[in-house]
């Protein structure tokens, strides 16, 4: 049997060891298999990969937007011809089923870098009229170096997602992947390396939470771009306050879907499916609160049931697997664990919440999508955040209680909202408190539409346009062309 591969850390161009001398093993979470051992980034790594990012920031500011776009936008297409091979390490790595992850994962890292790499030359500031004898302007100027703290779900999703915005403005970027996925934003570092990219300009740092405190706290780091969950967010944004960095967090949820009577009952259903059950539930924005009209939600809970029932439960790497293993054993047995207090709390547990076995990945950490009814609002299972597939469905009566039941929440990631009366749709998107609503879907996030929470969900935007104006700062700048009035 060959020994797994080191997997380096990636600084000012290259593939490098940590000088901490230590390292940590990442495992195929649906075969128990090691991938590799991961060079692990001590204190002194984290100061050497903010030296080169510092260099490279110089060097890489300097170029006209134009030049930037260039190499992101060859790095999108170095991304799309790659796209199966990542996809591949994307499963490996995270466990996601092979039918999601290259379009899911590696094509919305490339479209991001397309998009990007597409307005790097029209970042702009404005221009201000101030009479005949004097105008102001600003400039819209990077700033230094960003940090980029990534969770497991979407590996290369979130490397990608924070890494072109930060690239296109100009910015340095220091990247930390989650520990139990960190390989792709390695391939990402050599693809930016192959399109262009001068060093120093991303670098990778492996690492747990103690690297990620060490990046987190470093003077020297001008922002902090966090996706992972709210107690760990709070503890970042809290280490950032230490030097004032600017800070993009985005963190969980527990987002409400509200499926009203007149709802086209199919669509409904395939919108909470992928809501709660794409990728095994670990998503953050997932629709994991269903409110179902009383009047359609026997024949809703029906057609659910009988379609989650059919999903299959397998290998990732598999075509036809649609659920695939969690994400570890602790995760597992965290999410089992609320499956079993949603029982306690006097849910009615309709479907799955199984331990299941699968050939061939007997180490795996798989479970059957979990569909309860009969929840209550104040039910834990309804409150907390378990990023499993564990779906919770509460019934309701009218509008403004179902409103208020889904604005309940100290979260504010997402929400949807199904019925054919589009006033309605519009009338309630407005008055829920969520940074991302859809109207008859689910849990689509398009390149060019802002991505972000409200409440403890998050702070700033990631995504079109407005994600520059979380990686830039402005300059305002006078202009006097009369004499100086001076009453001295
Ligand atoms: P996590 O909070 O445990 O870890 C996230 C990252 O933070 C990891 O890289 C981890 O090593 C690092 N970290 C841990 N402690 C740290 C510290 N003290 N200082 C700095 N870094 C530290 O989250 P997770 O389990 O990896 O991911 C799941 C969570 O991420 C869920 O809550 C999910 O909702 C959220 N998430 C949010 C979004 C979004 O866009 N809003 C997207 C994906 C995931």
């Amino acid at each position: 049997m060959s020994r797994p591969k080191k997997l380096p850390l990636y600084i000012d161009g290259r593939p490098q060891k940590a000088i901490s001398g230590k390292s940590f093993g990442n495992f195929n979470p649906a075969t128990g298999a090691k991938l590799s051992e991961v060079e692990q980034a001590g204190r002194r790594d984290v100061e050497k990969a903010v030296q080169a990012a510092r260099k490279g920031f110089q060097e890489w500011s300097a170029l006209p937007g134009i030049e930037r776009g260039r190499v992101l936008k060859k790095a999108a297409s170095i991304l799309r011809e790659r796209r199966m091979e990542l996809a591949e390490i994307e499963v490996r790595d995270a466990g996601k089923p092979i039918a999601e992850t290259p379009e899911a994962d590696i094509d919305s890292g490339a479209d991001a870098f397309e998009f990007f790499g597409g307005i790097a030359a029209d970042i702009k500031g404005s221009h201000h009229d101030l009479g005949s004898d004097a105008f102001a302007y600003t400039r819209r100027e990077p700033l230094g170096i960003c940090a980029g703290i990534g969770a497991w779900n979407y590996p290369m999703q979130i490397a990608c997602w924070k890494t072109a915005p930060a690239l296109a403005a100009g910015n340095a970027m220091i990247f930390k992947p989650s520990e139990q996925t960190p390989t792709n934003a390695v391939k990402l570092a050599e693809i930016l390396t192959e399109a262009g990219l001068p060093k120093g300009v991303f670098n990778v740092l492996h690492g747990r939470g103690e690297t990620g405190q060490f990046i987190a706290t470093h003077p020297d780091i001008d922002k902090i771009s966090f996706t992972g969950s709210v107690p760990t967010g709070r503890k970042v944004l809290a280490d950032a306050a230490a030097s004032v960095k600017h800070v993009t967090m985005e963190l969980g949820g527990k987002s409400p879907l509200i499926v009203f009577e007149d709802s086209q009952i199919h669509n409904a259903v395939s919108a909470a499916m992928n809501a709660n059950f794409y990728t095994q539930g670990e998503i953050c924005s997932n629709g994991t609160r269903v409110y179902v009209h009383e009047d359609i939600h026997d024949a809703f809970v029906a057609i659910l049931k009988s379609r989650a029932e059919a999903m299959v439960i397998g290998d990732p790497m598999d075509q036809g697997t649609h659920v695939g293993p969690l994400i570890n054993a602790d995760h597992f047995e965290k999410v089992m664990e609320y499956v079993r207090l949603g029982i306690e709390e006097g849910a009615h547990l309709v479907s799955g919440g199984e331990k299941i076995a699968v050939e061939g990945c007997e180490k795996g950490s798989f479970m059957s999508p979990a569909i309860f009814t009969a929840c209550q609002d104040d039910m834990r299972i309804c409150r907390e955040e378990i990023f499993g597939p564990v779906m919770s469905i509460m019934s309701f009566r009218d509008e403004e209680e179902v409103v208020n039941r889904a604005n309940d929440t100290e979260f504010g990631l997402a929400a949807g909202v199904f019925t054919q009366n589009l006033a309605r749709a519009h009338r309630v998107v407005g008055k829920l408190r969520a940074g991302t609503c859809w109207i008859n879907n689910y849990n689509l996030t398009p390149v060019g539409v802002p991505f972000g929470g409200y409440k403890q969900s998050g702070i700033g935007r990631e995504n079109a346009a407005v994600a520059l104006d979380h990686f830039t700062q402005l300059k305002s700048v006078y202009v006097e062309l009369g004499d100086v009035e001076c009453g001295y």
